[in-house]
């Protein structure tokens, strides 16, 4: 019985279990908590914590391959499990996503092939490094003091516009290892997701634009004519550069930048990077022929890749828990009758118990015949939904 196995048991691991089953897959997830998106609907449900050892050693006894949908799993957990199976994407390249720092330094040393550079930046991790920004970096400011660990959907990051500003943001993100990023005149954001092989091979999607509120993706746009194609085509081009650069192996997410730098489509910026199948992409499940998830599974499985077609333009709706609240703060299921009323919508629902302000608890895509019409339903579904800040749709 072929068994693939994943650490990690949030929406990403579920819609990868998903995608493994349909191939005829068993799976094993290996997730602290008891009810997980993924630990409930896989075969096998290893719960204990990421470095335990007999949990690592019942994992790899199952398990064909390992994969990872947890951004933050501990390195060693990687090491330990590449040991006796095969594990992909590697320790070395998740410690590196895993570190504004590492993950700069990498995009900087490729920056020759990937034709991207990162926003100017400078590591604080030390009082004095601090001091040393404060003088004679005035040219970050204002600026984006980020966390170099354990961010995410904009947690551990602080805006500050002066020096002062700077040493209390420090302190208040607790003194640990930080970046501080100039601020850049955003005109967009895209991501693009490469797929590679234990071979080589690599297969990629086009870039999709994405909306952020408050730091946390909102909405993706997947279609022709999201961006000018001159900037796609060099995002798509960065986005493999930087993946076969690090040897990657597996689905890797990568986010950009679009920057008004006076040029006509503007500049373009590598902002960070996923080592896994990433929010953004989960349009492809149903607006393309081969899913992000399912290029997971082939790559875990050393199977060929197959080039992803999409078939449909798309745009993607996130559900945050917020969704789930009324007027009055009183939880209330939202009204799924009337989304799904509406022509191409596609309802994913992640099974969490539980809805929190601002936790991703599902996601909507809707497809169809072309931009216009699509647009037309996204607008009336953000409606009936009450989701904020998408006038722009
Ligand atoms: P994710 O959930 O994507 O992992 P994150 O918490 O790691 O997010 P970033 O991607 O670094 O955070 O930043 C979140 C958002 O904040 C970006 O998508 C962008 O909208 C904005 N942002 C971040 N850095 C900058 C910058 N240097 N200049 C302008 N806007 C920025
Ligand atoms: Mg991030
Ligand atoms: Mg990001």
């Amino acid at each position: 019985r072929a068994t693939l196995g994943v650490l990690g048991g949030g929406q990403l691991g579920r819609m990868f279990v998903h995608a493994a089953q349909r191939l005829g897959y068993f799976t094993a997830v290996l997730e602290p908590d008891a009810q997980s998106p993924a630990g409930l609907v896989s075969h096998h449900h290893i719960q204990t914590s990421y470095d335990d050892p007999a949990g690592l050693a019942e994992l790899a006894q199952l398990c064909q391959a390992i994969t990872t949908e947890f951004e933050n799993v501990p390195a060693q957990t990687l090491q330990t499990l590449a040991q006796t199976r095969p594990v992909a994407p590697g320790a070395a390249v998740v410690g590196i996503a895993q570190n504004r720092i590492e993950e700069k330094a990498h995009f900087t040393a490729c920056a020759d092939v990937s034709g991207v550079t990162c926003a100017p930046y400078a590591v604080i991790e030390t009082d004095a490094q601090l001091q040393g920004v404060q003088r004679n970096r005035a040219d970050l400011l204002p600026g984006i003091l980020k966390t170099a660990r354990m961010g995410y959907d904009g947690k551990g990051q602080v805006r500050v516009k002066t020096a002062d500003e700077l040493a209390t943001a420090w302190t208040e993100l607790g003194g640990v290892a930080c970046v501080l990023e100039k601020m850049l005149p955003l005109t967009a954001e895209c991501s693009v997701l490469v797929a590679r092989g234990w071979d080589g091979q690599v297969v990629s999607f086009a870039p999709q634009r994405n909306v952020h509120v408050e730091g946390i993706l909102a909405v993706t746009h997947a279609y022709e004519g999201n961006m000018p194609s001159a900037l796609a085509d060099r995002a798509r081009d960065a986005a493999v550069a930087i993946a076969q650069h690090l040897n990657y192996v597996g689905v890797l997410c990568v986010e950009f930048f679009v920057v008004d730098d006076g040029t006509e489509h503007g500049g373009l910026v590598v902002n960070e990077m996923a080592p896994r199948p990433h929010n953004s992409g989960h349009y492809t499940i149903d607006a393309c022929d081969a899913s992000q998830f399912d290029l997971q599974v082939y790559a875990m499985a050393g199977l060929p890749l197959p080039q992803p077609r999409q078939h449909s333009p798309a745009i993607m709706l996130n559900l945050l828990g917020d969704v789930w609240f009324d007027a009055s703060g009183q939880l209330q299921e939202p009204n799924w009758r009337s989304v799904l009323s509406l022509p191409g919508t596609h309802l994913h629902l992640y099974g969490k118990l539980q809805a929190r302000p601002g936790r991703k608890m599902g996601h909507l895509t809707i497809t169809g015949p072309d931009v216009a019409s699509i647009t037309t339903v996204a607008r009336r579904a953000a409606d009936l939904l009450g989701l904020p800040g998408l006038g722009d749709i």
